[in-house]
């Protein structure tokens, strides 16, 4: 069976590396010079700057995401490089310039947090628990059969907010719990509770990251592509996509090339695919009407540093800015008000030194505030927009100050990206972080299955269930079933496992 996959980002490879170490004949086709859509990196100041992985998780021995790169056999060829243990996220609060530092695991989470909040110590240990809970709920996680229906409990249908209001009584420390949502794109009264607590617990687990850029793992997934007979062609993206009695008969890449496949997986953003159909009417118009009205997640502005050398400490964890304690799920609505909050980290290299050269801020922003340059494109874009991005990393930069006094005396060059960047980048609807927004109120509409009403076509991707290294890997293997036969993957993931 020969497998075209749209878009060579964290899923198509996922997927088109599971696909091809099960026999199928691949192809990735990709817009960009570069594979990977999130795992990209890119060159500036002779520095490597991340664009979309900056922390992830589940990757240490006997976690989910480790066992799908054992299983792939990329495991020895990654360059990790693990937070520290007992200070896993430092959460700095603005109004009050207090510091929160919080420790990886189930106990060191709870006790680090009750070290500020002693009487909160019982609440915080149920609400870790009902964390847990929830994410037992979804039996993918564990990468376990569903075979029998499962019956969800009340938490699992709350927003994340309401979820961490009934176990936690003090109202800073919900602040402080909510800075997660930076992670996920999170909104209040939006975001699911199991959001929440698939994040929650999996970064309880320990966070990572990637040394020398993220790009790496993309390669590691191509080789297995390649390996198994796969290819992957780049720099000349889907420009239509062929259809007849409800199937793909073959899609048209932007050089003109006709590619044709029993079966297609797409990768991309479902409002970008709709627009590749040459029949407008190829999908049902329910379903068209759904995915264009589905709601996205915010985007971000990213601010990538340069240091002067030997003079700014790496860090050894992830650090956030909250401006107030009830701001923690504010997201600004528009520039005057904005940034309310952002992460901030520095990525590791290679022997990585008491010193840093670098630092990447990812500022959530929303869609509203570049809406007015949604006609232009990269390398084209008006003045007012580079001054616009200059008075942005400005009070980026002025806030980082509080944190670490001089913090501009330090930087050599600064660079910054949009919304708009990411959009370009990634053909991602708004610039989105993390795809389509889930919505505890709409949940099935929300969540996208697979399968799609033309036969051989399935989705992967961010868009279909959760997003990044937490989600996108656990999608890859619910669409390869679709393709291979329901629990092929998870059968050989458990039987490695025994
Ligand atoms: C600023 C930022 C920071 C983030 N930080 C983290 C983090 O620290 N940890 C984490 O786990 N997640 C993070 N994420 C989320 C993570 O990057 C994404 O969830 C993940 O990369 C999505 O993978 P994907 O394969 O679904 O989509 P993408 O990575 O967007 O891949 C889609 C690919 O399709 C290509 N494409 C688009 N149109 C076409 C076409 N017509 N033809 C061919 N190819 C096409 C794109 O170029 C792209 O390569 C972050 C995201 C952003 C934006």
């Amino acid at each position: 069976m020969n497998v075209i996959i749209i878009g060579g980002g964290l899923g198509g490879l996922f997927t088109g590396a599971i696909l091809a170490k099960e026999g199928k004949t691949v192809t990735i086709i990709e817009k960009n010079t570069t594979i990977g859509g999130g795992l990209q990196t890119f060159e500036r100041f002779g520095e490597t700057y991340d664009t979309g992985m900056h922390v992830i998780a589940g990757m240490h021995k006997g976690n989910n995401i480790r066992r799908i790169c054992d299983y792939l056999g990329v495991s020895d060829g990654m360059k990790l490089y693990d937070v520290d243990d007992d200070c896993t996220d430092s959460i700095y609060v603005a109004c009050d310039r207090k510091i929160y530092n919080v420790a990886r695991g189930r106990e060191g989470f709870v006790d680090s947090l009750s070290g500020y909040f002693p009487n909160q110590r019982e609440s915080l240990k149920r609400y870790v628990d009902a964390m847990f809970k929830i994410v037992d709920e979804m039996p993918l996680f564990y990468l376990r059969s569903a075979s029998s229906f499962i019956e969800h409990s009340t938490d699992f249908f709350l927003s994340a907010d309401a979820f961490i209001a009934k176990y936690i009584s003090d109202e800073k420390l919900r602040g402080v719990l909510a800075y997660i949502n930076m992670l996920y794109s999170g909104e209040s009264d939006i975001t699911p509770a199991f959001v929440h607590a698939v994040l929650s617990v999996l970064y309880l687990g320990g966070p990572t990251r990637f040394v020398d850029g993220s790009d790496k793992f993309a390669d590691l997934l191509a080789d297995v592509i390649k390996k198994n007979g796969g290819q992957i062609i780049k720099s000349d993206g889907v420009a239509s996509i062929q259809t007849e009695d409800h199937k793909i008969t073959g899609v048209t890449t932007k050089s003109g090339i006709r590619l044709v496949a029993d079966t297609y997986v797409s990768d991309i953003h479902p409002c970008t695919l709709l627009n590749l159909f040459e029949d407008p009417k190829a999908l049902p118009k329910l379903y068209r009407n759904r995915l264009n009205d589905l709601g996205n997640t915010y985007s971000a502005f990213t601010i990538n540093i340069k240091f002067k050398p030997n003079v700014f400490e790496y860090i050894n964890h992830t650090g956030f800015y909250i401006s107030d304690y009830d701001k923690a799920w504010s997201l600004a609505d528009d520039n005057d008000s904005w940034p309310l909050g952002f992460l901030y980290m520095t990525p590791p290299v290679t022997r990585q030194g008491k010193y840093t050269n670098k630092m990447i801020i990812t500022v959530p922003m929303r869609w509203a505030c570049v809406e007015i340059w949604e006609n232009s494109y990269l390398g084209h874009r008006p003045i007012e927009y580079k001054v616009w991005k200059e008075e942005c990393a400005k009070k980026v930069l002025d806030r980082m100050e509080e944190i670490f006094p001089s913090f501009r005396d330090k930087i050599e060059q600064v660079n910054t990206a949009s919304p708009l960047t990411i959009r370009d980048y990634y053909g991602v609807k708004n610039g989105a972080m993390c795809g389509y927004a889930k919505d505890y109120k709409q949940l099935q509409i929300s969540m996208l299955s697979v399968r799609t009403k033309i036969s051989n076509l399935f989705l992967t991707g961010q868009n279909v269930n959760l997003h990044g290294f937490c989600g996108v890997p656990l999608t890859s293997i619910r669409t390869s079933e679709a393709i291979l036969g329901n629990e092929y993957i998870l059968n050989k993931l458990n039987e490695i496992r025994d």
